[in-house]
């Protein structure tokens, strides 16, 4: 038991190390599978101490060995909160299910981490990460492993109606703005959470997802009106907001605990 939980760390930040490099490389249209990783601001090619997960962070000082540029503090970020889902899906899934249920939404967690953080910082969602989240969940669904769905079928509804709900919540908002209020990688986003949690989650995540939204939001806003002084235009109240962050937070908390969200 004390030796999963030790490779489950060590699986952990290998992954996280990884999840980096696709969180970096796939909206630059760069191959994951390609060369070593590079320093962005000299170019140097960076040896493979210089990228130990967590430790090699640490032991530079946040800075590049070759040119002292900084690291993004995103990278230490990614390592941390992939190994800590592992360890969270390992007591909360592992110790329940059997393997291949902890597996299934290993992947599942995974890919929400990295659409989350791609969606922060280019308010896009790669079609190349949530398309294949839709697939994987229906086949985890056929393998009977998955104890949020009944079967391929109701996965494969799940995802439809998700991605039909926000289409319609969208067309709703649209008919009173005329502009849309949610992003096409959204609606597939939610057609992948439907996958893995089936139709009957969408309520307590939709609900849930918007008030941390909210909340985020104000406290945004506040922060500059009061902190810094700025006067909030019309303008910035129309910002696009990458909303995937929350749908994946909300997603990950009623898997962990379907009933806290109500
Ligand atoms: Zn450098």
């Amino acid at each position: 038991m004390n030796l999963e939980i030790f490779f489950t760390i060590v699986i952990g930040l290998v992954l996280g190390s990884f999840l980096n490099v696709v969180i970096y490389r796939l909206p630059r249209g760069e191959s994951i599978w390609g060369p070593f990783s590079k320093c962005p601001n000299c170019g140097k090619t960076l040896r493979w101490y210089h990228n130990i997960p967590f430790l090699s962070y640490i032991v530079l000082r946040g800075k590049c060995a070759y040119c002292s540029e900084k690291i993004s503090i995103r990278y230490p970020i990614v390592e941390l909160s992939t190994t800590l889902l592992l360890l969270a899906l390992y007591f909360k899934i592992r110790l329940l299910y059997d393997i291949f249920t902890f597996i299934g939404f290993s992947i599942f967690g995974l890919t929400l981490l990295a659409i989350s953080f791609i969606d922060l910082s280019h308010k896009e969602i790669p079609d190349t990460l949530s398309i294949p989240l839709i697939f994987v969940g229906w086949i985890f669904a056929l393998t009977g492993k998955n104890p949020y769905t009944e079967g391929l079928e109701y996965a494969i509804i799940s995802s439809l109606s998700g991605i039909g709900l926000l289409f319609f919540i969208n067309e709703l908002y649209y008919l009173f703005s005329k502009r849309d209020g949610i992003g096409m990688g959204d609606f597939k986003l939610m057609g992948g959470i439907g996958a893995f949690l089936g139709y009957k989650s969408f309520f307590n995540i939709l609900f849930f997802s918007a008030l941390i939204g909210l909340i985020t939001f104000l406290v945004v806003v506040g922060y500059m009106k009061l902190v810094r002084k700025q006067n909030i235009s019309e303008g910035f109240l129309k910002t696009e907001i990458p909303f995937g962050p929350f749908l994946s937070l909300s997603a990950l908390i009623y898997l962990f605990n379907p009933k806290s969200l109500l």
